[in-house]
């Protein structure tokens, strides 16, 4: 059985100090029993944030790393560097780093690829844009881009990566994918991993929903077969992030 995981992508909110003074307020409500809670900080709140979680079992992840281990590549974090102090998660092509800081495909690979080598959980975003959604070109994409980001992955690491689903067109707009939609669209990239992965590692890669998910929208997304969790944004960044929490037991 895949164990559910929540994991809030903050992007470029709060200090250091007031990273730490949100997890100080939020933390005892966050209930971790049965599901992973990984918050995926910017760099510099990276260490503050793990020594205020400390002694909780809520995970501290990073929201992108460079595909090099080093270089002259100013103002890039490598997965060497993630590795060695220990952070477990990394959010790769996330739809704003791909449409704001050109990261392609190929980028998008190369990158999962040195997380792997350096012992980090990818979680890679994936998702189409409302006119590719409109145009009936959604399952096209999503294969594309799982086609690419998962090439020369090994299988045995496939079952421990999680991809996110999430349509371009639900990120901050406060509009949700329908339950069927979203439902739909993981149930085919697990099908897309198993064509190119296998059975084995389809029914273990962890598959979530991102996109203006709430409180009010979580627990219905989180009971699909095919949905694994939610990436969320906005949403953990307030003080009831809980309640999106609590809702990954539902399915219980
Ligand atoms: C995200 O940043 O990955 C995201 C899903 O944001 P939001 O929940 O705010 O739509």
């Amino acid at each position: 059985m895949r164990k559910m995981i929540i994991a809030g992508n903050w992007k470029m909110n709060f200090t250091p100090s007031k990273a730490v003074e949100f997890v100080n307020s939020i933390k005892n409500s966050i209930d971790t029993d049965k599901r992973d809670v990984v918050l995926c900080v910017p760099y510099v709140a990276i260490q503050s944030v793990r020594d205020a979680l400390g002694g909780t079992h809520i995970q501290v992840g990073a929201q992108n790393v460079h595909y090099m281990d080093d270089g002259a590549y100013t103002g890039e974090i490598s997965g060497a560097m993630l590795g060695e102090i220990g952070v477990p998660y990394v959010v790769i092509g996330h739809s704003e780093r791909r449409e704001k800081f050109g990261e392609s495909d190929t980028t998008v690979n190369l990158r999962v690829l040195n997380a792997i080598k350096h012992g980090l959980i990818p979680i890679i975003c994936v998702g189409e844009t409302l006119k590719q959604r409109k145009g009936g070109r959604t399952f096209e994409v999503l294969r594309k881009q799982i086609n690419f980001a998962l090439d020369e992955v090994p299988a045995a690491q496939i079952a421990k990566i999680v991809i996110a689903y999430e349509p371009i067109w639900a990120i901050g707009t406060g509009e949700v994918a329908t339950t069927s939609q979203a439902e739909e669209a993981c149930a085919m990239i697990r099908e897309r991993v198993s064509e190119i992965h296998g059975s084995y590692a389809a029914n273990a890669v962890r598959i979530l929903y991102g996109g203006s998910v709430d409180p009010s929208t979580a627990e219905e997304l989180f009971a699909q077969q095919n949905i694994d969790g939610g990436l969320v944004g906005g949403a953990s960044t307030k003080q009831d992030f809980y309640k999106v929490v609590k809702a990954g037991l539902c399915c219980e």
